[in-house]
Parts: structure tokens; sequence; C-alpha cells
């Protein structure tokens, strides 16, 4: 691994704006010249790289951005879309077809859970959802007409964390697809570098890191990134979740800063997750020794943006989750708010909000109790600062 970095991968890309400018210019363009007629026909048959014909196909503003995305995964290609959820939802429609199946992690975003269990069966598109941590359940629920397998690399909300190498090894062996949504940790996890096929983002979380927008990514070969765009039978294409230029270009601007941002974050949750820990309080955090998986993430992060910005801590009920919450935006360490990887501290608590399309069973199963706060740390400049305020409230709690 030494020999990749996401971080340097994208600072040695060379864009330069059609006056010189030192950001790309903003395509303001729904629709393309041709100069010659024949090659509008031959577009329509094929990509034409450099060409364009229609914003929602592509527009250069989603190139230069994909071509970063494609950097820091280490993919041949990437696109761009108007969500995460339009990035996992066309992934997926790209690859399944009425009768496949998908074999999934159970600790995955609310969202993609529902998305999987009620609306994939219209398309006779059925899901198992298994431990993905746990490779003979993975194995026991694939089927001949297996076509994915799908996880997060730190699972929301219980920050499991799954051999990416060994999933790929039973997708190969199974010949199926192996799919990652890395939302929590770009830059930390470079799943493709370990084996996926395809690597999906929800931009709205650390990619952006400004809260200010809503956007997804999809990461993987030619042939895939290309058959999603494709006019004919492509889910992108077809589907329509095309991003706004404008937006596509902030998008790239933050996207410069997403290195320093990540090791803030990491540093920012460690330091959190240690005092907190040490205090006797229940804390799930990678980083931590005692977490399961540990010892694995160390085996596949790239080791200078730690353990990634999100922890967990148990209240033991939802009522003490929701006192936390309110003492702790009060006192301003942060915002009870869904999402995540904001410069601002947010938290929720998942049993409740978002990950509440899950059935209570399964929520049990997978040990997401209704006491979960999930906090996604900040930016903030002095953490032991903010560690002194978390314990004011924590120990303000009756
Ligand atoms: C937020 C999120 C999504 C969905 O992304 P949107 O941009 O909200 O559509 C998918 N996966 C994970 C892990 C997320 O946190």
């Amino acid at each position: 691994m030494q020999d990749f970095n996401p971080a340097d991968n994208i600072q040695d890309l060379q864009y330069f704006g059609e006056f010189g400018g030192v950001n790309p210019s903003i395509t303001d363009s729904s629709t393309y010249t041709f100069l010659q007629a024949g090659k509008m026909e031959e577009i329509f048959e094929h990509e034409i790289e450099g060409c364009y014909l229609y914003s929602r196909h592509w527009n250069p503003s989603n190139r230069y951005l994909a071509q970063a995305l494609a950097k820091m995964e280490g993919t041949e290609m990437a696109s761009v879309t108007a969500s995460g959820m339009g990035a996992i939802s066309c992934a997926i429609l790209q690859l399944c077809s009425a009768g496949d199946e998908i074999v999934s992690s159970r600790t995955i975003y609310g969202g993609t859970y529902a998305f999987f269990k009620n609306f994939l069966p219209k398309f006779n598109i059925r899901t198992n959802f298994v431990d993905t941590t746990n490779l003979d359940q993975v194995r026991a629920a694939i089927t001949p007409n297996t076509k994915v397998i799908y996880c997060e690399t730190i699972s929301n909300p219980m920050l499991a964390i799954s051999d990416i190498r060994a999933l790929s090894q039973v997708a190969k062996e199974n010949n199926c697809k192996l799919v990652v949504d890395n939302t929590f940790s770009p830059m930390i996890f470079s799943p493709a570098r370990l084996g996926a096929d395809v690597v999906v983002h929800s931009m709205t979380k650390f990619i952006n890191g400004m809260s200010d927008c809503v956007a997804g990514a999809i990461c993987g070969t030619k042939e895939f990134i290309d058959s999603l765009s494709d006019v004919n039978a492509g889910a992108s294409m077809l589907l329509g979740p095309v991003l706004d230029s404008f937006r596509s270009a902030s998008i790239l601007k933050n996207l410069r800063t997403l290195h320093i941002r990540m090791k803030q974050h990491s540093l920012n949750a460690m330091a959190l997750a240690k005092k907190l820990d040490a205090d006797g309080y229940t804390i799930i955090y990678p980083g931590l020794e005692k977490h399961r998986e540990h010892e694995l993430m160390k085996t596949m992060m790239n080791p200078e943006y730690g353990f990634g910005g999100l922890f967990v801590i148990d209240m033991g009920t939802h009522e003490k989750a929701n006192q936390l919450m309110e003492a702790m935006q009060h006192a301003n360490i942060g915002y009870l708010a869904v999402s995540l990887g904001s410069y601002k501290t947010l938290f929720s608590a998942p049993g409740g909000s978002t990950s509440s399309e899950i059935p209570e069973e399964e929520r049990i199963q997978m040990g997401l109790t209704d006491g979960l706060v999930r906090v996604s740390i900040g930016l903030d400049n002095n953490i032991d600062r903010t560690y002194e305020m978390m314990s004011q409230c924590l120990k303000g709690m009756n």
C-alpha cells in the first residue's frame, strides 16, 4: 500500500480553466454542439473521450470531479450523482436484473436497507441480510442467483468492519461483484485496492464536508462506469440522478482539503473516545484496542488518516440518549441532526431515526439498541475543551 496515497493522487491532477484559471471552468450548459453530424450519431453508440452530448449524460464539471474521485479510490474511472442513494440505487440496478439476489450486510445505512428490503422486491431482486464480518454466514447466503455482495467499510451505525480482502475472494469464487459503501472512511480505506469491484459514496458526508449539499459517487472499472451512462441501458442515464455542475465544482474544491479534514476528524474522535472510555462510558470506536475489528482495520487502512471521525456512546436507555443529545446541543458541542462528516459535530440516536427503517428484531440482532448515540466529531480546534464540555453534560445527567 506504500505506493498508493489517495491525497497524493488527487494532488497530482492538473486542471486548468479555459482561460488558464487555476480552478476548472464551470460548465453552464445543458447541451453541447457538434461540428459534424456524424459525431453526434457516434456518441449515441459509444462514449467518446472529451466529447459531450447532454448534461444528464456527462458534463465537463462532473468529469473533473469524477476523475479526482477515481484517483482517490484507485479505480479506472468514477461517476457522480445527485445523492448517495442515487449512486447506490444506480450501481445496484446496473448490476442486478429480475431474479438476481444480493447478499448484504445487515448493519448498513437505513436508506440502503429500505431500498434493498422494500423497493427491490418490486423488480424481483431479493436480498439476504447477514453479518458480513462472519464469512461463513456470507458463504451460506450465496445462491447461484447472487450477483452482488454489499457492505460498508465502517458500518452504519455499529462501526463494524468487514474484511474487504476476504469478501472480495468470496465474491470472485462465486462470480459476483463486491460493492462497498466507503462513505464513513474516504482516504482511510481504499476498498478497490483491497479487491472491491465497485465503491460508492455519499459525498454529502466527509467528502464535501460542509453540510451544504447532497451528492454521491460511483467508482469502478471504465467498462462499468461507461455502462451506467449508456444512452440505451445505463441506470444513471435513464433514471437521471444527475449532479448539477455548479455543485460539482464546489465539491471538487472541498475535496482538496479532505485529507487534512480526515486526519483532524480522526484525531479528535480518537482523543474523545479514549478519554470517555477511560472514564467508564461504553464507547464503540474502531481506534480502541477493545474494538472487535481493531486489528483487522489496521491491516486494511491507509494509516495516516486514522480510525475515522465517528464513535458511538451507549447511554443504556432511549431517555438517557435523548437527554445527552439535548444537553450537548445546549452546550453547543454540536447539533442534534442526522448526517455526519461535517465540520461541526453532529449526533443522533440511530435506533429512533436513521436506522428506524430496520425492524426491531433485526436491530436487536445487530446490537443496535435504543440507548445508542452516534457522534460524528467535527473539526474542533481544541478537543480537550470539547471533552470537558462533554464530561459536564454526562455528569449533569440523572
Ligand atoms: C448518508 C448515507 C447514504 C445516503 O447518501 P445521501 O447522500 O443521503 O443520499 C448512504 N450510505 C451511507 C453510509 C450514508 O451515511
